[in-house]
């Protein structure tokens, strides 16, 4: 091989590898980012939702149901995370604490609106937290240390689809 052939495959290997990179990255950030509010999706915590019949990886129960009320369309929630293991749920056998003083999702990640000035925090579609556990114990547990109340799936849903 000459030099110019070796050097333009060294060229050829690393536009490859960098698209091969970005596909990763963009494939990947659906999972990471919030469908609606682009906040980072925290592993227990994240909820895949059906809007308007689009799926979307969601960074909390709370977050769904505020682009339901906001946008006035049909939310479904898919699959939960357990909060204490992390690990999918059917929401229908997750028992949910709803209106807990703890907000995983990070104010500093304010979202931006058009004219980048951040929306101001009185209203905070990731507020109050809504968050799923397996098992009632530790649904009563964690509302009894940081607020809320346990429900299950039909009182959490009431009022979301109602239009
Ligand atoms: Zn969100």
């Amino acid at each position: 091989m000459t030099k110019r052939a070796l050097i333009t495959t060294a060229v050829l290997v690393v536009l490859v590898g960098l698209v091969v990179v970005g596909y990763h990255v963009m494939a990947n950030r659906e999972e990471a980012f919030c469908g609606f509010c682009n906040r980072p999706i925290h592993a227990n915590s994240k909820v895949v939702a059906e809007i308007d019949g689009r799926r979307r990886t969601v960074c909390c129960a709370r977050c769904a149901i505020s682009e339901a009320y906001q946008e006035k369309k049909t939310v479904r929630l898919i699959t939960v995370t357990d909060y204490i293991s992390s690990k999918p749920l059917d929401p229908k056998q997750a028992y949910f604490v709803d209106g807990s003083r703890k907000i995983l999702c990070d104010h500093d990640a304010a979202m931006l609106d058009e004219t980048k000035h951040a929306y101001p925090l009185t209203f905070d579609r990731c507020s109050p937290g809504t968050y799923a556990f397996a098992r009632r114990e530790e649904a009563t547990a964690f509302a009894r240390e940081n607020g809320g109340v346990v429900v299950q799936l039909n009182e959490l849903m009431q009022g979301a689809n109602a239009q």
